[in-house]
C-alpha cells in the first residue's frame, strides 16, 4: 500500500486548458481518498497523472516518497478501474480477470489468485460468462476483479459506478468501500456526486476549475466548508444561501439581517464561527441548511430557535420529509426547509415579514 503525494502538480492540455492548477494533496498509505467536483473540473486528469496516463506539466509526483513523473505506467503498481468497464468482451470473467497475470507472467497458473479474487467479490457463479451475458452490476465487479488480481498498491476508482442505477451504486459502493479497506490498500475514488462521495471516503477533496477547494473529512467539508462553492456543492437538497449583514453582539449573541427580516442567534457563537465577529457591519453570505430550517406554525417557536417569517410557496413531497419553500419577503431570500410529516403545511402557510421593504442584492 502507498503513499501518494502531488506537490504543486499542474496540468496544462494544448490550447492553454488548465486542467489542474498547483495541486497539493498528500495521501497517506491505505487512506480512502474522494476527488469530488463538477464535470470538467479535473478530477480524471489528477488520477490519470497518478496512472502515468498522462504527463504533468510541472510539479512532482511521489509514490511513497519517490519521484514518480516519469516512472512508466506498468511499474507504478497501481490499478484503474473505470466507468467504462472495459472489459474484453471475447473473453469470459475468468478470462477477462486473469489477463493481467497473464500479461506479466504468461505460464504462471492463474486460478488461485482468480479464484480468490472472484471469492471476494462474490462472483463465483459468474466465471464462466462473456460480458454480454452479464448485468451493469455484474460486469463492474469483474473490472474490479481485474483490478484487485495483481494486487495494486493502490486503486485509482474513475466514477466507477456512474453507469448504474441508483440502487445497484448504493449498494456497490458499500461493498467497494468494505474490500478496499479489507485489502488495506490506498484509493483514490473520483466522482462528481457529492452523497457517494461524503458515504466513501475517509477524506475528501473539492476540486473546481482545476483548482482544490478544501480536503477534510466528509463531516468537515459539509459542517465547516472553506468557501460558498463547497458549501453549495457538498450536501442534499440544498443549502440556502442568503445575502445579511451581521450586528454587534448583545451578551456575546449576534445579529443577523437579512434586508427584510432580523433574526437574533439564540445561542453565543461557537468558535467555528469566530469569523462573523471579523465581518460585523458587512454585507456577508449566510449558509443555511435546510435540515436546519424547522417549518413553526406561527406563535410555536422554541427558546432556542431563531425566527424568520414566511408564506409557503411550494411544499416537495419526498416520503420521510418533505422538503417547503418558503418566500421570506426579501428578494433572492427564499428559504427551503424540511419538514417532518405531520402536520403538514401547504402553499401559502405562514405569516408575512411586517416590513416588507424590497431589498437589493448586492452584486455577487
Ligand atoms: P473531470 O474528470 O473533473 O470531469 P477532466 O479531468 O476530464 O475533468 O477534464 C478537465 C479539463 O481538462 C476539462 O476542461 C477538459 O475539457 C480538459 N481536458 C481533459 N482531457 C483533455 C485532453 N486530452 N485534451 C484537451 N483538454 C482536455
Amino acid at each position: 500500500t502507498r503513499a501518494i503525494s502531488l506537490r504543486d502538480v499542474t496540468k496544462t492540455f494544448p490550447r492553454n486548458v488548465v486542467a489542474v492548477h498547483r495541486l497539493n494533496l498528500d495521501i497517506a498509505p491505505g487512506e480512502f481518498v474522494v476527488l469530488l467536483g463538477p464535470s470538467g473540473c479535473g478530477k480524471s486528469t489528477v488520477l490519470r497523472m497518478i496512472a502515468g496516463l498522462e504527463d504533468i506539466t510541472s510539479g512532482r509526483l511521489l509514490l511513497d516518497g519517490e519521484y514518480a513523473n516519469h516512472l512508466p505506467p506498468g511499474q507504478r503498481q497501481l490499478a484503474m478501474v473505470f466507468q467504462d468497464y472495459a472489459l474484453y468482451p471475447n473473453m469470459t470473467s475468468r478470462q477477462n480477470i486473469g489477463f493481467p497475470l497473464r500479461i506479466e507472467a504468461p505460464r504462471l497458473d492463474d486460478g488461485p489468485r482468480v479464484n480468490e479474487a472472484a471469492r471476494l467479490l462474490g462472483i463465483e457463479d459468474l466465471m464462466d460468462r462473456y460480458p454480454a451475458q452479464l448485468s451493469g452490476g455484474e460486469r463492474q465487479r469483474v473490472a474490479m476483479g481485474r483490478a484487485i488480481v495483481r494486487r495494486p498498491t493502490a486503486f485509482l476508482l474513475d466514477e466507477p459506478l456512474s453507469n448504474l442505477d441508483a440502487k445497484l451504486r448504493n449498494r456497490l459502493r458499500a461493498e467497494i468501500a468494505t474490500l478496499t479497506r479489507h485489502l488495506g490498500v490506498t484509493t483514490v475514488y473520483v466522482t462528481h456526486d457529492q452523497s457517494e462521495a461524503m458515504s466513501l471516503g475517509d477524506r475528501v477533496a473539492v476540486m473546481r476549475d482545476g483548482v482544490l477547494q478544501q480536503t477534510g473529512t466528509a463531516r468537515d467539508v459539509y459542517r465547516l466548508p472553506d468557501n460558498v462553492f463547497v458549501a453549495a456543492f457538498v450536501g442534499t437538497p440544498r443549502i440556502n444561501l442568503l445575502r445579511a449583514t451581521v450586528y454587534a453582539p448583545l451578551d456575546g449573541r449576534m445579529s443577523i439581517d437579512f434586508g427584510t427580516q432580523r433574526i437574533m442567534l439564540p445561542q453565543p457563537l461557537s468558535d467555528d464561527h469566530q469569523l462573523l465577529r471579523v465581518q460585523m457591519g458587512r454585507p456577508i453570505t449566510v449558509g443555511v441548511r435546510s435540515e436546519a430550517v424547522r417549518i413553526a406554525a406561527p406563535g410555536e417557536m422554541r427558546p432556542s430557535e431563531a425566527l424568520l417569517n414566511g408564506v409557503v410557496q411550494h411544499v416537495e413531497y419526498q416520503g420521510h420529509e418533505s422538503l417547503v419553500h418558503v418566500s421570506t419577503g426579501a428578494r433572492h431570500a427564499e428559504v427551503d426547509g424540511l419538514e417532518a410529516p405531520r402536520p403538514p403545511v401547504a402553499r401559502g402557510h405562514g405569516r408575512r415579514p411586517r416590513k416588507h421593504r424590497v431589498w437589493r442584492m448586492p452584486g455577487r
